[in-house]
């Protein structure tokens, strides 16, 4: 596998540009506050899934979603974005980078902002009688996270030219994994994180039953020890 559970320096180090974890931009930070990022939705069942645990908690947390996926999910993508939390752009088609030239992946980006777009136009027109939810994500999504964490230099630096935050993680739940038990997912994460920590899971089908172990477990242990879970806000 790629990545490990642990983000290493030296990929920190390559990419500075790159947000990683929001501890390190801020050393003196003593806020305990953890960032939840949930890729490749919205889905029915499993985006639903982690917007009600998200609630039991009063967590926020981002979503970086796939264009298709909010085509084909509206109702789902309106749920999440009434209930608060962070949208991020996570391409139209789920484009890994490495295997894409740049021109094709930005065009592919821009799609998916069109849609997102679209939709957030929609869910404020249905919201303006609503002023408790009115004005709920009203910001531009200018966070983007790549397909697979592989996005070639040129493509982050055209990205970052069209205003986008590129969003990595340092703490990867391993989630999507058929070889990762429930339990070792769960240890991924509370192993790994800490203050100010991104954490990668997933509301997808394929990553359901980790999820289901984990994101309830992850949300009770760090909110025991006086944690807050927030959106990624740029
Ligand atoms: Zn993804």
């Amino acid at each position: 596998m790629l990545f490990p559970a642990k983000m290493p320096w030296l990929l920190k180090k390559l990419f500075p540009n790159y947000v990683w974890d929001f501890f390190s931009k801020n050393k003196n930070s003593s806020k305990k506050v953890l960032y939840l990022t949930f890729d490749d939705g919205p889905v029915p069942e499993a985006t639903e899934f982690v917007l009600e645990e998200l609630k039991k908690h009063n967590a926020k947390a981002t979503f970086f979603c796939i264009g298709s996926n909010v085509e084909k999910h509206p109702d789902i993508f309106k749920k999440v974005v009434n209930d608060g939390h962070a949208i991020g752009n996570h391409t139209q088609h789920h484009v890994e980078g490495w295997n894409t030239s740049t021109q094709n992946y930005i065009n592919n980006t821009l799609e998916a902002q069109q849609i997102i777009d679209k939709h957030l136009k929609k869910i404020q027109a249905s919201n303006s009688n609503n002023s408790d939810i009115k004005n709920r994500q009203s910001k531009i999504v200018n966070l983007f996270r790549p397909p697979y964490g592989r996005i070639k230099r040129s493509q982050g630096k055209q990205l970052r030219k069209l205003g986008y935050n590129i969003i990595m993680w340092d703490v990867v739940s391993k989630d999507w994994r058929e070889d990762v038990s429930e339990e070792d997912c769960l240890k991924n994460v509370i192993d790994n994180t800490v203050k100010g920590s991104i954490i990668v899971l997933h509301d997808s089908l394929k990553a359901l039953k980790n999820v289901k172990f984990t994101l309830p477990k992850t949300l009770e242990y760090f909110s025991s020890k006086g944690y807050r879970f927030e959106k990624i806000e740029l």
